[in-house]
């Protein structure tokens, strides 16, 4: 037996018991006559003690030679410790060593291995695996192995089967962009890893199995931002003779089950928003409804009243920062430089502050007497001690600023409380969004998704606006303001599917070319069919109130694609580039 117990297992009632324990020495106190180890496994820490007293002097002088993180196996007595501490679960015991074992020695970890590490980003990522040791890290990856296994529960229980889809694949130029993979045997020619196993789970539909889900890597080539990782993980789902309202339900679900297994939290019925009404009230698809300050359109009463800026505005909206009235210029100033960054782009900040006792001021004196003023404030539903903050401009790009700006200020006042979870489905996506740089339309989600019966019609429009308009049956889940699943009804006639290429811009040779197999495939009996995919790893983000989906990944990549451990991607030798057949042009 190499251990007998874990190190978070013991109490005082196994006092007096002979015990074995094995892990990694954490703290080391050497106070000469008194050494004490602090033993780290998996479960817990536990204290060794070492007391010249009675401490033999061989053992003593073994223990006095362990370093930080050497590993260890020792055998001794539980006894009451005298100096209790309620930090840890084992704080009530420790062991009177009788034999210790180094099973390993270890350098000098480069930085701590502790909650509050003093390790940079880069480091912790090259030395993973020490990074790995610590509970806070640990504590992660379980929660995220828990939430796969309940995932698996529920989507079996509901008779999903698990199927797995190839991750070599045709590189298809929608979407983002493909890692490609160069084929020896077929000289020339590259598979592609999958950016989604979209078109394979419609096929199983074809072929019957009804209710599939996977929980699978997916690959995309796109330059990281902070929350992206070049391969990452989905729950992916579909479902055969299903409406919309079936998928909602099916995912609300999964969505709620986890939340109860995982967080011990209820959460009640999922609201809905439609798209128009998430852009227009939140100027975002996925609003955070953790907290209010929706927009108020002032369009029509600042707008006429000789002030330049508003006159030639498109629209003019505010949010009511509930009371901030009390900002000093400094504050407001500050807000006026952060919505200007080019990360934002407005021109500038018109405010209005609402005083506390009825009055009224604002950086718009001079254009606007103070019952004008009092018009918008009463438009935005403000209270005495209330601050409005004004932006203009181009209506669809003032809605994305007011939208940041509204963020920023929740997270200002503090109303983006990471423990207080807000779901919210948001409906009826645009089928099609027009892109400036090339020139054409792409799918809003992806070129299977269904258009609302309603609007097929609109199709064969060649009004951009009518295009613009039709409306899909697809829908995102949203949570604290993150997309955390997304999905739709899909095309399921040939013809349609074809028609959908056609607006986007598919000859119908590309089309055959890239996706003939489903064209194929839905002329020999496609059953209605939808379906949805959850970011899993930014879902156990979420979950945990964290804002990076790094701390949820076992080895995750730098913000250069790079993994900092097994420093990849790397070269590879001239005789592999050889059998593969490709040759390299870097620039000189
Ligand atoms: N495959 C889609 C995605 O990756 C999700 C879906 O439509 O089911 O976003």
């Amino acid at each position: 037996m190499f251990r007998s117990h874990h190190c978070g297992e013991l109490r005082l009632t196994d006092i007096n018991k002979t015990v074995t324990l094995a892990g990694w020495a954490s703290v080391i106190r050497d106070k000469g006559g008194l050494l004490w180890i602090d033993l780290r496994d998996r479960y817990g820490i536990t204290q060794l003690v070492f007391d010249e007293n009675y401490t033999a002097k061989e053992l003593f002088d073994i223990a006095r030679s362990v370093g930080r993180e050497f590993v260890l196996q020792a055998t001794g007595t539980v006894i009451e410790r005298v100096a209790k501490t309620n930090k840890i679960p084992t704080g009530d015991i420790e062991i009177k060593v009788t034999e210790l074992k180094i099973l390993n020695a270890a350098k000098t970890p480069p930085f701590t291995i502790q909650d509050d590490t003093d390790g940079g980003d880069d480091l912790r990522m090259k030395y993973r695996y020490l990074d790995l040791r610590r509970s806070v890290v640990q504590k992660n990856l379980f929660f995220r192995s828990n939430v796969a296994l309940e995932t698996r529960k529920y989507l079996a229980g509901q008779g999903f089967i698990e199927v797995e889809t190839p991750n070599l694949i045709k590189s298809t130029p929608e979407g983002a962009r493909d890692f490609v993979v160069p084929s020896r045997m077929n000289k020339g020619q590259f598979y592609a890893l999958p950016q989604s196993p979209q078109t394979f789970k419609q096929i199983l539909m074809v072929a019957g199995f009804d209710k599939y889900f996977q929980i699978v890597k997916c690959f995309r080539d796109e330059d990281l931002r902070a929350d992206r990782q070049p391969e990452f993980t989905q729950i992916d789902c579909e479902m055969a003779f299903v409406h919309q309202e079936d998928i909602l339900n099916t995912f609300e679900g999964l969505t709620k089950h986890l939340f109860r297994e995982a967080l011990g939290i209820e959460l009640s019925e999922f609201p809905r928003m439609q798209y128009d009404d998430a852009m227009r009230l939140y100027g975002s698809d996925k609003p955070d409804l953790r907290f209010g300050m929706a927009f108020c359109d002032l369009s029509r009463v600042a707008k006429g009243h000789g002030f330049p800026v508003f006159d030639s505005a498109e629209a003019v909206l505010a949010i009511c920062a509930e009371g901030c009235a009390d900002y000093s210029r400094k504050q407001t100033d500050e807000l006026t430089e952060w919505v200007k960054r080019p990360q934002i782009g407005a021109k500038g900040l018109v405010y209005v502050k609402y005083e506390a006792d009825g009055s009224v001021k604002s950086s718009v004196d001079k254009f606007y007497t103070p019952d004008h003023l009092r018009d918008w404030l009463h438009h935005a539903n403000a209270k005495p001690g209330d601050l409005l903050l004004v932006l203009s401009g181009e209506e669809e790009k003032t809605r994305k600023q007011l939208g940041e700006l509204r963020l920023e200020m929740g997270n200002r006042l503090g109303l983006r409380r990471p423990d207080e979870f807000k779901p919210l489905w948001v409906l009826d996506f645009p089928l099609l969004e027009w892109d400036e740089d090339e020139g054409r339309f792409f799918a809003m989600h992806h070129p299977f998704t269904s258009p609302k019966p309603g609007d097929i019609a609109k199709m064969d429009s060649d009004d951009h606006q009518v295009l613009k308009s039709i409306r899909a049956d697809a829908y995102d889940l949203v949570l604290n303001g993150v997309e955390i699943g997304g999905g739709s009804i899909r095309i399921h006639d040939r013809d349609l599917q074809s028609r959908n290429f056609r607006l986007l811009g598919f000859t119908p040779e590309e089309a055959e070319n890239q996706f003939g197999f489903l064209l194929g495939a839905f002329e020999y009996g496609a059953p209605p069919h939808g379906g949805i995919a959850f970011g899993f790893d930014r879902l156990n983000a979420v979950m945990n109130g964290a804002n990076s989906i790094r701390d949820f990944i076992a080895f995750p990549k730098n913000n250069q694609g790079r993994d900092m451990m097994i420093d990849a991607p790397g070269d590879i030798k001239d005789k592999q580039m050889d059998e593969l057949g490709i040759r390299l042009h870097l620039p000189a």
